[in-house]
């Protein structure tokens, strides 16, 4: 069993060392991990609102860190993720910066519509000023783009933009599910089960089952995460997500070495 979106406090907005995330998955009887904490926004010219992501100069550092923790011969296998957030026009600089580090894998993640940082908890309250419409078509645009830039292996929390319960009703979204699955697809792309969602408002995973359907039946593979800001939360929810992508038909869960993938069954 892998959980491949680890965080640590390097980010900010998280608790815990590697060592304890580490203690954690061991635990809950995790083979491989990988770490997926937040790059910084600072390399890509852009200042947030809030800090969200580690530093510039501490990138290196984390690298090193996750190398270090991956070379020791027990516990859980470790790989080195990053999870990267999507800006428009970012691709070029994130492909350069990419070139240089040898990392597993990388997340991509749109956590930012314009200014907006949609996900943050202090910003929930801007969805009621918003066109609901006009913010999923917005943010499954970006979803869209980052998948056709060929930076990122695997797409995160797909549908994040219910985080905090503002969402279409299924009739609406079920074109925007069928599109994403496409491209997915078409890209080589994998899809991330994000159990995350379930401790969120939305109350379910990213992606919900229907989402989770409709990219089976395209051919999109699927890797598993608990986005965990802290180490009690590494595997969170992972016997219900288990059995959620038995039960929709996934047999294999998508693992990545090199930026390479392979597929372990479970
Ligand atoms: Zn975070
Ligand atoms: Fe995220
Ligand atoms: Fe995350
Ligand atoms: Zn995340």
């Amino acid at each position: 069993m892998i959980d491949y979106h680890l965080h640590t406090s390097l980010c900010g907005h998280a608790v815990g060392a590697m060592d304890q995330f580490l203690a954690e998955a061991a635990v809950k009887g995790l083979t491989e991990v990988g770490f997926a904490d937040h790059f910084p926004l600072g390399l890509l010219g852009y200042t947030p609102q809030f800090k969200v992501t580690m530093e510039p100069g501490e990138l290196e550092g984390y690298i090193e860190a996750v190398r270090e923790q991956a070379s020791r011969h027990n516990g859980p296998a470790v790989k080195l993720g990053l999870e990267v957030d999507y800006l428009p026009e970012s691709s070029r600089r994130l492909a350069k910066i990419f070139s240089r580090y040898p990392v597993d894998y990388l997340i991509g993640s749109v956590h930012f519509i314009d200014d907006w940082d949609f996900s943050h908890p202090r910003n929930a309250e801007y969805f009621r000023q918003k066109d609901l419409k006009d913010v999923y078509s917005r943010y499954f645009e970006l979803v869209w783009e980052a998948c056709q830039t060929g930076i990122f292996e695997i797409i995160g929390h797909v549908d994040i933009i219910k985080k905090f319960g503002f969402r279409l009703d299924d009739g609406e979204l079920e074109p925007y599910w069928r599109r994403t699955a496409r491209i997915l697809k078409d890209n080589g792309i994998c899809l991330e089960l994000n159990t995350s969602g379930m401790a969120a408002p939305a109350g379910e995973f990213y992606p919900g089952r229907l989402l989770l359907e409709i990219c089976h039946n395209e051919g999109v593979a699927v890797t598993l995460g608990s986005d965990a800001h802290a180490p009690q939360q590494v595997g969170r929810y992972f016997p219900e997500a288990l059995a959620l992508l038995r039960e929709v038909g996934f047999h294999e869960l998508a693992v990545f070495s090199g930026r390479r993938r392979s597929l372990v069954n479970f």
